[in-house]
């Protein structure tokens, strides 16, 4: 059920709501827009009817939510998106974030050079991971802790926060003193025990759509981690199986809309991992940033044809800054602006 509360409610009136809704064992989401104050309650739907709330001072409407997803719901937050911040860098609204780093995090240089061509190119945010899912057990798996430390390196040096993957909640402790934003990769959306571990850790998320995952599964693996209390999920497109075979993954830009009409939460597209081939990246990129994405996390590599894994897909860094003055240009197509430095 979500409460609509008066647009002269008081913040008294507010907390006597929540505390109902409590008192019968449900959860209160209070979201706190700027005419009105929407208070989600998740629990047994029959209980909350027969708490008569709209009686109650400062209630407008009682309206249920019909979609299996609450929290994600653009339901909860009429006519509002969710802005997430990371170290003063904002992601979603008119904002939009340049995620940009290698797949993997291989070596000193190569991460550090890595990262100062995508900060001077005009990067938000530096990706890369140090803990790798993939799919043989016998490939490269990451560096792990000194990946993590080769990460906070590369922030040290260029200022830019840190996105990388988390893929076992034992890891956590070492990757939250890194992370500015915990990823969970396309193989472990409906790890659902990964997923509220991520959700009490109090950074915000970035989480990939599973490879042949509904958008509704997509949405309902985000309530995992938004019912854990952390607002702040970035819902990543990043292709799905189809028939097709050309390619490697089929990026679905139908999604952006889609889910923005669903979902309150910014969308972040992944061309990289879609394409699987540097020829198509910077297409998918500019198609996705056009189409309203509020970002794009894309792998760059000094070296890709080094690279240890996904080196065919990635851009090469000398030629970053130029795609990435594309692709803000194509985000301004949607009315977004590049957020790259603090605000
Ligand atoms: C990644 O971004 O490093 C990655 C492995 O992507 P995905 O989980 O989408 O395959
Ligand atoms: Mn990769």
């Amino acid at each position: 059920m979500m409460i609509v509360m008066k647009p002269t409610a008081t913040e008294d009136q507010v907390q006597a709501v929540i505390e109902r809704i409590q008192s019968c064992g449900a959860r209160a989401h209070a979201s706190r827009g700027e005419e009105v104050t929407v208070i989600g309650a998740i629990g047994d739907r029959e209980h909350v009817a027969r708490l008569g709330l709209e009686g109650h001072d400062g209630v407008e409407q009682v309206v249920p939510i019909l979609k299996p997803f609450k929290l994600s719901s653009a339901q909860l937050k009429p006519g509002e998106r969710t802005v997430v911040e990371v170290d003063g860098r904002r992601i979603g609204g008119e904002h939009f974030s340049l995620i940009a780093g290698p797949c993997t995090v291989e070596s000193r240089d190569q991460t550090l050079t890595a990262a100062r061509i995508v900060a001077a190119g005009g990067a938000s945010l530096f990706r890369g991971g140090a803990y790798k899912p993939r799919s043989s057990p016998y490939s490269f798996q990451g560096l792990g802790q000194e990946g993590l430390r080769l990460l906070a390196e590369a922030k040290a040096q260029t200022g830019l926060p840190i996105v990388t993957e988390l893929m076992d909640a034992r890891d956590l402790e070492p990757v939250l003193e890194v992370a500015d934003v915990i990823q969970i990769g396309a193989r472990n959306m409906q790890n659902y025990a990964l997923l509220a571990e991520a959700g009490r850790a109090g950074l915000p998320v970035l989480l990939k759509r599973g490879l042949s995952a509904t958008l509704e599964e997509l949405l309902m693996a985000a309530e995992y981690v938004l019912k854990e209390g952390n607002s702040d999920v970035l819902l990543c497109e990043r292709g799905i199986r189809t028939f097709e075979t050309a390619y490697r993954f089929t990026l679905d830009l139908t999604a952006i809309p889609v889910l923005k009409e669903l979902s309150h939460l910014p969308v972040i597209v992944d061309p990289s991992h879609a394409a699987g081939r540097r020829s198509l990246v910077e297409p998918l990129s500019l198609a996705a940033a056009a189409a309203g994405a509020d970002g794009i996390i894309v792998e760059v590599h000094p070296e890709p044809d080094e690279a240890i894994c996904d080196g065919p897909q990635q851009l090469r860094a000398d030629g970053f800054a130029e795609y990435a003055e594309k692709v803000e240009r194509a985000a301004a197509v949607a009315g977004k602006v590049l957020s790259n430095t603090p605000a």
